[in-house]
């Protein structure tokens, strides 16, 4: 077969090449979310986001998305137990089936551990964690550098600036900086991931389902790194044989 037919969305054949699903975990700008879209047009898979899954319940008014709503009103922490139910629906459907992209779950050990006993029960590939790093003041520079046009055009004032400062090159708009882009907030959203997902990463780094990939290179270089170790993983005895009986 031509491997471009091979890689068409169309033909999500190539799908089964994952080894299963395919947690992207990272500090707050390393770019997850861009990486998840290329992931899920290339394989033709969903992403599972809790934060979506929250919205859908509350919206269709479900009975955890009730319990869900009245803790949230009460400014109390929507339980583990209550997510998981909630993730445990959602990976139940039919377009899960051959693998996906989990977004902000598992944050925590508990839910992982959860998760590893879900999948196993349902004969399910196990999680896969690819860890997106980078160092922290080119993160910084990353968030805080960055302009955007009202176009739409985005620019950073340290890595890629303008040709003239604060104006736009393609439609000579003003540039804006983004008001969530300060350092207080990226130090806060920091704090927040390395208390809560160090632990996690560490769960998956110490059962050999682990790869890391430099997030600070080029899109497209940060694409073929995470397809590279995705292949790599694949080949792990452990998951040679769930690919296998899953293609
Ligand atoms: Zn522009």
């Amino acid at each position: 077969m031509n491997s471009e037919y091979a890689s068409h969305p169309t033909a999500p054949a190539d799908s089964s090449y994952l080894p299963g699903p395919v947690l992207l975990i990272g500090p707050p700008g390393v770019g997850k979310g861009t990486q998840a879209k290329t992931l899920m047009a290339e394989f033709g898979i969903p992403q599972i986001s809790t934060g979506d899954l929250f919205r859908e319940h509350r919206r269709q008014r479900t009975e955890l998305g009730l319990i869900a709503e009245k803790l949230m009103v009460l400014g109390q922490l929507v339980p583990d137990n209550l997510v998981n139910q909630m993730v445990a629906r959602r990976l139940s459907d039919p377009d899960c089936k051959r693998g996906y992209i989990l977004d902000g779950f598992p944050r925590t050990l508990a839910q992982a551990a959860w998760l590893d006993e879900h999948l196993g029960e349902a004969n399910s590939c196990p999680v896969v964690a690819i860890s997106l790093t980078a160092d922290r003041d080119d993160l910084l520079k990353r968030i805080t550098g960055r302009r955007i046009c009202p176009q739409g055009h985005i620019y950073n004032v340290y890595t890629e600036p303008p040709r003239v400062e604060g104006v736009c090159d393609v439609d000579g708009c003003p540039l804006e900086l983004r008001r969530d882009d300060t350092e207080e907030i990226f130090e806060s959203r920091m704090k927040i991931f390395e208390a809560e997902t160090a632990p996690v990463i560490s769960h998956y780094h110490t059962e050999g389902r682990f790869a890391e990939v430099n997030g600070l290179h080029r899109v497209d270089t940060v694409t073929r790194d995470i397809r590279a170790q995705l292949e790599r993983l694949r080949t792990e005895p452990s998951m040679a044989a769930c690919a296998a009986q899953r293609a």
